[in-house]
């Protein structure tokens, strides 16, 4: 399938604040955020990236929709290389790339109405007055709040956090993007709202043909929304593929030890997986080598030699470990 958006080598290396030893010796330290990082996406395809607070997923995420500018790589949409857009050529991008927020409670300004907060995203991309009103019923009832009446003069602190979401997502969609970035969508809301947040998003992105990346921790949300899913360590990806073998049968022992520290139904999951210790290491001074060596139950002499490059693991899978 023809690539909607597509990213290639992507790299975002931050400038760190510096110690008074790195300050005297004239260093410059950098967080290597993401490096190296490819991704393609067709309309209508839906991925996640997964992995711990860290590792670079939500970065990733902010470059594909150039909130952030990449150190390195590229980015094409609809085939056009986004860096080189003009102003009206970048226009459309925002028009076609949008994002729901993790939270919805900070994603809408507290002091515009709903209706407001619906109109402003048809003003900034100077969509004709004459259509607002029916692109806001449009979008409201695609959310399920088909008696938009009630809500639409309403403020953010007069609705339910799962009503909220649904209008961050109505928001998302009234300018009938092509690209949508999901940011952990549903972790701030109530177990019991979760569900119907993500089949509204699901119903959405099949009726419009939306490409869909969602960005999550959560290894059971992306089995039951995403067709493929790439697992990050420490700005890499580690494994890529399909979502259901990356769960079933997990190739990396980082996404081994992902998935056997969440109940997942249905799966026989792999509880032979060694646990792995401490946290996602400093993005300033990866190790060498493998970045999950240090944390790795299963590391060799080659693991702190040779840095492991995503190869073909079956099944559609790409793995980047010298064992898999
Ligand atoms: Fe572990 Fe080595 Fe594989 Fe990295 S390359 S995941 S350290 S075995």
């Amino acid at each position: 399938m023809e690539a909607l958006i597509e990213a290639t080598d992507l790299t975002k290396h931050f400038a760190a604040p510096r110690t008074l030893g790195e300050a005297l010796a004239g260093k410059r330290p950098v967080v290597r955020a993401v490096d190296g990082v490819s991704l393609r996406l067709a309309a209508g395809e839906t991925a996640a990236i997964v992995g711990e607070s860290g590792c670079g997923k939500t970065t990733t995420a902010r470059l594909l929709l150039r909130l952030l500018e990449p150190s390195a790589g590229t980015i094409t949409f609809r085939g056009k290389d986004i860096a080189a857009l003009d102003k009206d050529g970048m226009r459309g991008f925002r028009r076609q790339a949008q994002l729901v927020f993790q939270n919805p409670f900070d994603a809408l300004n507290s002091r515009l109405t709903i209706r407001d907060s619906l109109v402003e995203p048809l003003r900034n991309m100077r969509i004709p007055r004459a259509e607002w009103d029916a692109r806001v019923m449009l979008a409201m009832r695609r959310v399920r709040l088909a008696d938009a009446e009630r809500y639409l003069l309403r403020f953010p602190h007069e609705l339910s956090g799962g009503q909220l979401q649904r209008v961050v997502l109505a928001r998302a969609l009234i300018l009938e993007p092509g690209f949508l970035v999901a940011d952990e969508p549903v972790s701030m809301l109530d177990v019991s709202v979760r569900a119907g947040i993500l089949n509204l998003m699901r119903e959405a992105r099949e009726t419009l043909n939306i490409a869909a990346l969602y960005i999550s921790h959560d290894l059971a949300l992306v089995r039951y929304v995403c067709d493929r899913t790439l697992v990050m360590y420490l700005g890499t990806v580690v494994e890529e593929g399909p979502t259901e073998e990356i769960v079933r049968k997990p190739r990396h022992p980082y996404t081994r030890a992902l998935v056997a520290a969440v109940p997942l139904p249905r799966v026989d999951q792999p509880r032979d997986a060694l646990p792995i210790k401490g946290n996602v290491g400093d993005a300033r001074t990866p190790p060498s080598g493998c970045r999950f060596r240090d944390r790795c139950p299963q590391a060799v002499a080659r693991c702190a030699e040779e840095a492991p490059l995503l190869r073909a693991g079956g099944d559609g899978v790409l793995v980047a470990c010298h064992l898999a």
